[in-house]
Order: C-alpha cells, then sequence, then structure tokens
C-alpha cells in the first residue's frame, strides 16, 4: 500500500555568508536530495559516520527544520511546507527520541510531571487520569511505577532513555525518529533498549526511522537500512541483503568495522581501513563523493556522478564499480549514468 512516510528529492543547503552584507557565499550541502519511504510498522535504519546528513534528514522529517528543496509526504499529505500551525494537530503523529536523554529531561521535574508533560500540554486527561497515564506507560517501559515521584538523576542511563521513550509514547505517534537513540548508553544496555524499542513497535504499531552512525545498532531493528554519505544515500537495501552482500564500498567499509558474523558463514570481514577524513559538505568531491576515499575508484568516479540504480530486489546502490553485484550491474549503472 502507499507509504506512511515518503522523501522525495529532500535537501538542506546551510548558507554560507560573508561580509558586512552577509552575502552569501557558499553552502553547506548538508543533505543533497535523499529519497526514500517507510511503510507502516517498518524500520528503516539511516546510517553513516557523523556529518553525512542523517540527523538533518531527521530534523527535516519531523518538520523541526525547513528543507531547502524536495518533498515530504505523511499518510498522502504533503507537509513540506506546512506552517508550524497545521502541524500542530501532526505533532502528535511525529515525534522524536534523542540521543542524550539527560540533557533532554529537565532535572527539577519528577517522572511524573516529565511523562505526563504532554497530556497536561493538549489537556486530554484530569490530574488522576495523567498519573494513571504516566504509571501505565512507566510500566509500559519497563520501569517502576512506583517511581513516578523521583527526579532524572535518581536513574540510571538506560532507564533515563526509558522515560525519555515513555514521554515520546504518551501522545500515541505513527512515527517515531530515533536518533542515536542509544550510543549514549554503556555497551551492556544498548541491546536492552533496543530490545525495548521493538517489543514496543509489534505491541504499538510503530513505525520507526532509527539514526545511527554504527550499523551494529540498528542490524537487528531495521527491516531495511539506507546508508549516507556526505549528504546522500549510498546504498538502499532490505537489511538482511545489506549484511550479506553490501554493493557499495563504504557499506563494506562501514561493515567491516563492526564485529559482527558474516550472515553468509565466510569468515570474518577483513577489516577496511578508509583514507582520510570525511570531507568537508562546503565543498564535497565531485562525482562520486567517495572517490577521495575509495579505493576502488578509477576516473570515471571523479568525472561522473553514479545514480541510485537497483541492482538487485529492493536493493539500490550507487557506484559505478559494485560489489557482490550480479552480472552486468557496471553497464546498468553505465546506461542509468
Ligand atoms: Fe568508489 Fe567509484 Fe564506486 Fe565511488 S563510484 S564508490 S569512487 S568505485
Amino acid at each position: 500500500g502507499e507509504p506512511l512516510l515518503q522523501v522525495e528529492n529532500l535537501g538542506k543547503h546551510f548558507p554560507v555568508t560573508a561580509g558586512l552584507l552577509r552575502r552569501q557565499v557558499a553552502a553547506v550541502k548538508a543533505v543533497d536530495g535523499v529519497s526514500f519511504s517507510v511503510h507502516k510498522g517498518e524500520t528503516l535504519g539511516l546510517v553513516g559516520e557523523s556529518g553525512c546528513g542523517k540527523t538533518t534528514t531527521g530534523r527535516m522529517i519531523m518538520r523541526l527544520l525547513d528543507s531547502s528543496f524536495g518533498r515530504i509526504t505523511f499518510e498522502g499529505q504533503d507537509i513540506t511546507k506546512l506552517s508550524q500551525q497545521k502541524m500542530r494537530p501532526l505533532r502528535r503523529d511525529l515525534q522524536m527520541i534523542f540521543q542524550d536523554p539527560y540533557s533532554s529531561l529537565n532535572p527539577r521535574q519528577t517522572v511524573g510531571s516529565i511523562v505526563g508533560a504532554p497530556f497536561r500540554l493538549q489537556k486530554l486527561q484530569t490530574e488522576s487520569g495523567v498519573k494513571k497515564a504516566v504509571q501505565d506507560l512507566l510500566e509500559l517501559v519497563g520501569l517502576n511505577p512506583e517511581h513516578y515521584n523521583r527526579y532524572p538523576h535518581e536513574f540510571s542511563g538506560g532507564q533515563r532513555q526509558r522515560i525519555g521513550i515513555a514521554r515520546t509514547l504518551a501522545l500515541k505517534p505513527r512515527l517515531i525518529v530515533a536518533d542515536e537513540p542509544v550510543s549514549a548508553l554503556d555497551v551492556s544496555i544498548q541491546a536492552q533498549v533496543v530490545n525495548l524499542l521493538e517489543d514496543l513497535q509489534d505491541e504499538l504499531d510503530l513505525t520507526y526511522v532509527v539514526i545511527a552512525h554504527d550499523l551494529s545498532v540498528v542490524r537487528h531493528i531495521s527491516d531495511r537500512i539506507a546508508v549516507m554519505y556526505l549528504g546522500k544515500i549510498v546504498e538502499i537495501s532490505d537489511g538482511h541483503d545489506l549484511y550479506a552482500a553490501p554493493m557499495h564500498p563504504y557499506t563494506n567499509a562501514l561493515l567491516s568495522a563492526v564485529p559482527i558474523p558474516d550472515p553468509a558463514g565466510r569468515r570474518g570481514r577483513e577489516r577496511i581501513r578508509l583514507q582520510g577524513d570525511v570531507p568537508s559538505p562546503l565543498d564535497p568531491p565531485p562525482a562520486c563523493r567517495f572517490h577521495t576515499r575509495c579505493w576502488k575508484a578509477q576516473d570515471i568516479c571523479k568525472r561522473i556522478e553514479p545514480p541510485l540504480v537497483e541492482l538487485a530486489p529492493g536493493h539500490q546502490t550507487a557506484c559505478h564499480f559494485p560489489e557482490n553485484a550480479p552480472a552486468g550491474a557496471t553497464e546498468l549503472v553505465a546506461r542509468a549514468a
């Protein structure tokens, strides 16, 4: 059916100005034309190094940040340019989970007032109704409902992220963008919070976009994964296929950094060390933006941008020389370019 969320050629360029007249002299191309869709009940992982534009993309979807171009459709409605006032009824449907639960929880408020704030704001319930609703939510996220009157500092990092998740769930959102939901947590706790997100998805029929810099975090939770590099999606596919047969050299490099068993049963992946740093999005390399760090780069990579092409069912990649690709892939890419 129709996707819950559709993103088409979405971009964000931040102007760089100079001089007294603040004339625009350049633009930071934080997000430079990304397209994807997310279906109801699905989880899309959005992965890449810091600066690749994944958080900016998440914030545009939530309409916390205006886009420079492109289109965002939510439940069939074009929300790209809706005024904040027109967005208000949609605010309940679109919620975000942040990386650092501590900084987003007011230290002087009790858990009860933090998690209950959305109810109070929307004047949905009486005070005793709010208390009951908050306690139900605390239970849902695995916290003790009796801890209603405690303060954030009385909880561990993992518990604080659970409080943040409870607050997010208060208004029964349709789509949740989780921006690095576990990267501030101890590795030992990360799996618990990821499992919680999965359980909640089943129970509440949630749809997620999970943003992470690390492929290991999104591996279990994602149905599909989009890999971003310097403002563009370089590969998007079913999660299993992405791990089993990554096509873009950058995805291969990211995967090689993750200590996970190879699903195809081969021996451990060879560690690929990327050369140099991520180039500045102020002046991204021409054509294939990855060419300055790619060990497979050839002359054409510096001249012609490889388009995102579907090389296997549901598996798109943007590379002139994809790996693990079916025969004829290079010709397919050349024809599309
Ligand atoms: Fe590497 Fe060329 Fe593919 Fe870019 S297009 S990822 S430079 S092989």
